[in-house]
């Protein structure tokens, strides 16, 4: 017996050392890259209210690349490296260059996510590299779209209230002072989770949509305007939650 005791004493102390000190479902922060800059839009402050609210509300690891000027015509340096996105969990395009049509340019970053990594895409995305003749960027989205109606208070109507990104949307949402952009092509991978319609047309449009891109998740919002916008607790916990959802955080 005496023996044992020995034993039991020596190994003991060792057990600490071999165990896992990680507990199995701890996760580590989300990598997320923000991807801004171009016309039209007050994009210092968007980039700050985003990254703050949803790095109140999740653990995010947020690097912002805000570049190419205030005009609608500008490249973004960091695209030039093939593994560009490789580093991130999930990247949100926020950027607004409506005349760079460079195919080749386009590519890089399309070749980005359909590498595997997550996106979000927000407002002038929509209507960034709008110049170009071929799908690519479009397919990307998920929707077509090429002009935007006045600025309003859309009110957004849930199309699909069991999708986790919609649960805390509520079903009386109006949007801050926005523009309603005018989708003329939904893509056969997306899925339209709400709409809003035109007070000129009465059509409606969907707003916030997600698209199957090769395997690869992206979510969508059209809305995003104005600072008013970003701004709006119930638009910053919805593109929050795309971001998780996109990132597969968010079942
Ligand atoms: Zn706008």
């Amino acid at each position: 017996m005496k023996f044992h005791r020995i034993l039991l004493l020596i190994c003991l102390p060792a057990l600490p050392l071999s165990a896992d000190p990680v507990e199995p479902n701890a996760k580590k922060p989300l990598k997320a890259l923000l991807i801004t800059g171009g016309c039209c839009h007050d994009y210092e402050f968007q980039s700050k209210a985003l990254t703050l609210a949803s790095a109140a509300k999740a653990d995010i690891d947020w690097t912002v690349v805000n570049e190419g000027g205030k005009g609608s015509k500008g490249q973004i340096k960091l695209y030039d490296d093939p593994n560009w996105a490789k580093p991130y969990d999930v990247v949100v395009h926020n950027e607004c260059f409506a005349n760079t049509k460079d195919l080749s340019y386009i590519q890089k970053i399309v070749n980005g996510h359909k590498d595997g990594t997550p996106a979000v895409v927000i407002h002038c995305a929509m209507h960034t590299y709008r110049a170009l003749e071929t799908d690519d960027w479009r397919k990307f989205l998920g929707v077509t779209s090429k002009h935007h109606e006045h600025q309003s208070n859309y009110p957004v109507k849930t199309q699909k209230k069991d999708h986790p990104i919609m649960k805390g949307v509520p079903a009386n949402w109006i949007t801050p002072k926005d523009e309603l952009y005018i989708i003329e092509k939904v893509w056969p991978n997306t899925t339209v989770l709400a709409t809003s319609k035109s007070e000129k047309t009465k059509k409606s449009q969907p707003v916030i949509w997600t698209n199957d891109y090769n395997g690869t998740r992206v979510f969508g919002t059209t809305y995003g305007h104005t600072n008013e916008t970003f701004s709006d607790v119930t638009f910053l916990d919805l593109v929050t939650r795309g971001i998780l959802w996109s990132a597969g955080r968010l079942e």
